[in-house]
């Protein structure tokens, strides 16, 4: 049945070297990295379960790359791969954090025909400057100028935590003046560099004023703030909220998209640093349909100590890398357990 296409996403970290040191970086150890030819092969691997899916199900896709590192300006072969990306029918976007953006490589960033660049950025010079490192937040602004010269969209992306909570309303202001209309935000998963900041994790209480905050902040400003955080969704969420144990929002680890490291590994999600197999040496299509990982992420009984009692199941299940950044501190394997920083659980009618 064709109709509205489904979006797919792949976020690939094409590598896992960097310009910079940040605080709250979830990279845990360097890594290997797949050639031009691998990263080839592995796209084409990517396209023939899409192409599959398409054909299987009647249905059609609209699919994207998110190319990221690591600093994925760092791949001296990014814009074959951005160029390979589109070839194979892909809209493609970048996540970076802008110092290496100067002028000419915007120009090429526009001649790819990249939909979006998102730009990290933490806050107002302090508190930037403290995370990603000194004289940092400057060079950042200059990175998206260049990109804004050549009217390529950007989105600011903040990494939340206590550090810069009250920092949301000056960036959307920030933004505004320099021409970016989107600032997303995503939680800080405390694992890697980021343990060091575990203090610095919102409680649920801080997360639902902050929430709560976000609408007086979206309708002052042309800036539309917003994230995919499930938790988010849920914040702003006002109509009826479909029930049922067929995921249809919320975290997309098993549903809407994949992430493949730098070695080829494929993960639910970069953030959850969970492997379930290589893109250089199995069928996604295989993987896709048959990883024990993937099914138990979609299946409502494999949740525990409270998203699959709750009423927002199908649009939530809360955020699993944060709920395995937690276990892995408790010294357990657990991605399905409750997400500790919800404040929204509310039984479940039929449960
Ligand atoms: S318990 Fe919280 S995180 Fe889990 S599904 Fe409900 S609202 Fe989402
Ligand atoms: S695990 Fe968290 S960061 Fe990853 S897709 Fe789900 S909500 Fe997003």
């Amino acid at each position: 049945m064709q109709g509205t296409p489904y979006q797919f996403f792949v976020q690939w970290h094409l590598t896992e070297r960097c310009n910079l040191r940040c605080r709250h970086c979830y990279q845990q150890k360097n890594m290997a990295e797949l050639d031009y030819a691998a990263v080839r092969q592995g796209m084409a691997n990517i396209k023939e379960a899409l192409d599959s899916w398409e054909t299987q199900y009647d249905m059609k896709l609209s699919p994207s790359y998110q190319f990221t590192g690591g600093e994925p300006l760092l791949r001296r072969d990014l814009f074959e791969i951005l160029a390979q990306a589109r070839e194979s029918g892909f809209a493609t976007s970048l996540m970076s954090n802008g110092l290496l953006i100067t002028p000419d490589i915007a120009h090429h960033l526009w001649e790819a025909g990249v939909a979006d660049v998102q730009i990290s950025l933490e806050g107002l010079e302090t508190v930037h400057d403290y995370i990603r490192g000194q004289g940092t937040f400057w060079r950042t602004l200059r990175g998206i100028e260049n990109l804004r010269n050549k009217d390529i969209d950007c989105i600011i992306n903040v990494t939340l935590s206590r550090l810069n909570m009250g920092q949301i309303e000056g960036l959307a202001q920030l933004a505004e003046t320099i021409g970016v209309r989107y600032l997303s935000f995503s939680r800080l998963v405390p694992c890697g560099r980021g343990e060091e900041l575990a203090d610095e994790a919102l409680t649920p209480q801080e997360l639902a004023g902050l929430y709560r905050s976000l609408e007086a902040i979206n309708a002052g400003g042309k800036v539309k703030v917003s994230s995919l955080d499930p938790l988010a969704t849920i914040a702003a969420m006002k109509e009826d909220v479909p029930q049922g144990d067929f995921p249809v929002g919320g975290c997309a680890a098993g549903m809407f998209g994949v992430t493949i490291a730098a070695d080829g590994s494929i993960m639910p999600c970069r953030r959850m640093g969970l492997s379930i197999g290589n893109i250089a040496v199995q069928s996604f299509r295989v993987l896709w349909a048959e990883s024990p990982v993937l099914w138990s992420l979609r299946s409502r009984q494999s949740y525990h100590n409270g998203c699959e009692s709750c009423y927002y199941w199908a649009v939530c299940r809360g955020c699993r890398a944060i709920a395995l950044a937690y276990a892995r501190a408790e010294g357990k394997e657990d991605y399905l357990g409750a997400d500790p920083q919800c404040p929204y659980y509310r039984k479940a009618a039929s449960q």
